[in-house]
């Protein structure tokens, strides 16, 4: 194995601490599948209270949340909106088309993760024999990091009941919007949460990324729409039994980490300044708990050789980062500020 000491691939990355440990190992369990489960029962009233729901589902992945979401929301023969870089669209394996039968109606972005009022309008296919019929409208948050515009969020989940659309958010990093939004208005993040996912029928959230658990998602929604997605998880196979054990690794998180994301936000504004100083780096894009940035590239390099070089550099001073398409680092609760200063002294030693 490398001996990685600075991962910024994702939030994914973060591992259970001790003290998560020791309740994981402590807690009670049942039998998840008989609904006996002491705390799995505990985490999703817990989520479902903390969110502004009826009833929430514990999912072992946010892929299977969307899944199950989409599949209550819409039938075989329904479609989907939903953004062309959508997680539930593009990363998910064509999961809705391929278990669900439910077409996607990918739409391009507008600014800061929102799609076009108008091209959500213009997508609802007529009711006729023609056509797919649409019934929901998908949104994520934070997307790409970026928080959505909370007066966004009302006017296109207004629109969608006009357009007589369901309408589900994609909130795998809700609570980091929830952080943000909050200390933008100075309000509280928990209520900043719940002001976000009130606009939504279903909301799906991670506690495997920035909350630092191990494993598992959920859905939030009304108790009947909980029901259905309960009877889908079965069917995907993702119903667990002694599932207490991640489960309270979940409630863990949010009583323990949900305030610390506010750490992660500030060191990746820390390290999108320090980029913005190193001659060489172009474009950087901070939000939330990520930062991308492009590499300038000079002859006899290209922008593909340079990323190459660039990613080889990084790994020989064990540090990893995500170059899927541009860089991407991500911030979490398993980096701190003597990481940052390093990845950034690594980085200018790059361009030296
Ligand atoms: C990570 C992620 C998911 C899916 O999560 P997995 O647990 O990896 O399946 C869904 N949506 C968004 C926006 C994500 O970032």
């Amino acid at each position: 194995m490398l001996a990685i000491d600075i991962d910024l691939r994702s939030d994914t990355v973060t591992r259970p601490s001790d003290e998560m440990r020791h309740v994981m190992a402590q807690a009670p369990v049942g039998d998840a599948v008989y609904g006996d489960d002491p705390s799995v029962i505990a985490l999703e009233e817990q989520i479902a209270s903390l969110l502004g729901f009826e009833a929430a589902l514990f999912v072992p992945s946010g892929t299977q949340a969307n899944l199950c979401s989409l599949m209550v929301h819409c039938q075989r023969g329904d479609e989907y909106l939903v953004g062309q870089q959508a997680h539930a669209y593009r990363f998910e394996g064509g999961g809705a088309a391929v278990l669900g039968s439910i077409q996607p109606q990918p739409l391009p972005y507008g600014d800061n993760g929102s799609l076009p009022l108008d091209l959500i309008r213009a997508a609802v296919k007529p009711n006729d024999d023609h056509f797919a019929r649409t019934r929901l409208l998908t949104l994520e948050n934070t997307f790409g990091g970026q928080v959505l515009d909370p007066l966004y969020i009302k006017e296109a989940t207004q629109l969608a009941r006009e357009l007589d659309l369901t309408t589900h958010l994609d909130g795998a990093r809700l609570f980091n919007a929830a952080i943000e939004g909050a200390q933008r208005t100075q309000t509280d993040p928990w209520d900043e949460a719940r002001r976000i996912a009130q606009h939504f029928d279903s909301v799906s959230v991670c506690f495997s990324k920035g909350l630092g658990a191990p494993v598992g998602s959920a859905i939030c929604s009304s108790r009947d729409f909980i029901t259905q997605a309960r009877r889908i998880r079965k069917l995907l196979g993702g119903s667990m039994r002694q599932a207490g054990i991640l489960a309270s690794a979940a409630s863990y998180a949010l009583d323990h980490h949900f305030h610390d994301l506010h750490r992660d936000h500030v060191l990746a504004h820390e390290l999108a300044q320090g980029l913005r100083k190193i001659p060489g780096i172009g474009a950087v894009r901070q939000a939330t708990n990520m930062v991308f940035a492009r590499l300038e590239p000079h002859e006899p390099d290209t922008k593909e050789s340079i990323q190459t070089r660039f990613i080889e550099h990084m790994n020989a001073h064990n540090i990893l980062v995500n170059n899927t398409y541009e860089l991407r680092f991500v911030t979490h609760r398993d980096v701190n500020a003597q990481d940052i200063e390093r990845t950034l002294a690594v980085i200018q030693d790059f361009f030296a």
